[in-house]
């Protein structure tokens, strides 16, 4: 049977109080919505960069194959100049002959070969314009993510300050209390979910609520002041007369 001087008794429940303010607070500061908040728009962010990075590669292709499409009608067109310049420079019937339908052939060759530059600078224009509402999107979404992380930021700021506040509250109701107590308080607390001590009320714990059978509530009641009774249920420590004017 241990014992511990009253007021030391009374003082742990206002202990206890600060001990649960503080598991609050870091309840709190680990399930506060804007941390899914941020988790979500760093998800966003991370795929639209994805997106960004897809689509850029797509745009550098394309414009790589339309260089490509370019030289390909450059190529036919020179070509076609070079033999053109040689009909005008006045050839021999069977040549110009050979030239005339060689030109033919070239200038089919370079429609085809137009619309195959056309046909790729059309879907070159619609990647850029993708890209660019790609990138527009990538830049709110940061916008918003870099909002949402400085908003957090604040919100863990204040509640630290309010944990802090409640650690040197805590430290100086602390200072002096019976080792002992203190010793059993930190056991039992460490075992019934952060919860080492609660006031009797009538003959109801109130660390597990429930109320004690009339015998134990008399032996405890019996007991000398500076005696530190158990809860027979939970085995919290119990401190008698909180309720009552000391
Ligand atoms: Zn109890």
């Amino acid at each position: 049977m241990s014992t511990a001087p009253v007021a030391d008794q009374h003082r742990l429940l206002e202990v206890q109080a600060l001990d649960t303010r503080a598991a609050q607070i870091a309840h709190q500061r680990a399930k506060h919505p804007a941390h899914q908040t941020v988790a979500e728009l760093s998800s966003r962010l991370a795929d639209v960069e994805s997106a960004v990075v897809t689509s850029r590669t797509a745009v550098s292709d394309l414009r790589r194959e339309l260089t490509k499409a370019e030289q390909d009608v450059e190529q036919v067109r020179s070509r076609a100049n070079r033999d053109q310049a040689r009909l005008d420079a006045g050839a021999n019937a069977k040549d110009a002959q050979a030239l005339t339908s060689e030109l033919e052939a070239l200038a089919r060759r370079q429609a085809a070969l137009e619309e195959v530059e056309l046909e790729v600078m059309e879907r070159l224009e619609a990647h850029e314009t993708a890209l660019a509402d790609l990138t527009s999107a990538r830049d709110d979404i940061l916008e918003q993510q870099q909002a949402a992380a400085a908003e957090l930021e604040k919100v863990l700021a204040e509640l630290d300050e309010q944990a802090a506040q409640v650690v040197a509250e805590r430290e100086q109701r602390a200072a002096g209390l019976d080792a002992g107590l203190v010793a059993l308080y930190d056991r039992v607390r460490a075992q019934q979910g952060g919860v080492g001590v609660a006031a009797l009320r009538g003959r109801r714990c109130e660390g597990c609520r429930l109320e004690l059978n009339p015998s134990d509530v008399e032996h405890i009641k019996a007991a000398p002041e500076e005696q530190v009774v158990r809860c027979e249920e939970c085995s919290r420590i119990l401190v008698r007369g909180a309720d009552a004017p000391r």
